[in-house]
């Protein structure tokens, strides 16, 4: 995604990774041959890789540039963590912290930071290790995290929360929040529970025009032609599911700019309508 200006605001992408990950079967347990095959002649090539079948999947983040802050929204895999995946277990690849460069910030520069929710490939980057300990990545942020989300992941003590929450709680740069929190009259959250109880979308607004970063409300492009299939991370499926319809219904047809976690590049684009399916994403112009 070319970096993207509306009122007062522009948003970059700050990509990690984007690759092959899974098979679709793995992850959305409807996907049978059969139920794909209708849709197959847009999704090969686009959602699936045609050498390995599995889902094309990128990790990524956005950085929202307002007159007075900078702010990360989702901070991918990092470096060295426990993601309980084995492509994303102790990784040590910095292209994350590279692009973050090239999109012209430094860690010193990002005043909040935002996760949509707290798995591993939402919140990695939020801290990293200095001399054996993980600190967090960005000195100067305030941490906003949805209180529902914290208070789920210390109660189940996954790794993400030892590695990515818990040294931002105990540096004391994290400010709890609501899940319907605003930061101020641009920038809000949209409780989006399903995938995790404390999921959050997050709204920017300026200029009369809006934009949204929806996170894991939706994982792959099968979904616009399935919106009722939900997939095997998700905590509650049916609610995953009634939250992602909801959320599509209010979002289809207008002029907001989607900004998704994991659709492929270029990620972000408007929600319609289609003819032969429920919804079709008309993607902005590729970096
Ligand atoms: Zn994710």
């Amino acid at each position: 995604m070319r970096p993207q200006s509306f009122g007062d605001v522009t948003i970059h992408r700050v990509l990690e990774l984007e690759g092959p990950f899974m098979l679709p079967s793995e992850v959305f347990p409807n996907a049978t041959a059969e139920a794909l095959e209708p849709d197959m002649h847009w999704l090969l090539g686009h959602a699936i890789c045609p050498d390995t079948g599995k889902l094309i999947l990128p990790v990524q983040s956005y950085v929202v540039q307002t007159p007075d802050h900078t702010i990360l929204i989702d901070t991918c895999v990092g470096c060295g963590k426990t993601s309980g995946l084995p492509d994303w277990n102790d990784r040590d690849d910095d292209t994350w912290l590279r692009n973050l460069a090239a999109a012209g910030f430094t860690i010193e520069d990002i005043d909040f930071v935002f996760c949509t929710h707290l798995h591993t490939d939402h919140s990695g980057w939020n801290t990293r290790l200095l001399d054996g300990r993980w600190v967090p990545t960005f000195p100067n942020a305030t941490y906003i995290l949805s209180k529902t989300e914290v208070d789920a992941f210390a109660a189940k003590d996954a790794p993400s929360y030892r590695e990515n929450v818990l040294p931002i709680l105990e540096a004391g740069q994290a400010q709890l929040v609501e899940t319907d929190f605003a930061l101020n009259d641009s920038i809000t959250l949209i409780p989006t529970p399903g995938h995790t109880t404390g999921h959050v979308c997050v709204q920017i607004k300026s200029g009369g025009k809006t934009a949204i970063m929806i996170g894991d409300v939706i994982h792959s492009p099968i979904q616009l032609a399935h919106p009722d299939w939900s997939m095997v991370f998700d905590d509650d499926m049916d609610q995953a599911a009634a939250t992602r319809i909801k959320l599509f219904e209010g979002l289809c047809d207008t002029d907001t700019l989607v900004l998704t976690a994991h659709l492929p590049s270029p990620s972000a684009g408007r929600l319609t309508g289609h003819a032969k399916r429920p919804y079709d994403f008309k993607y902005v112009e590729q970096d």
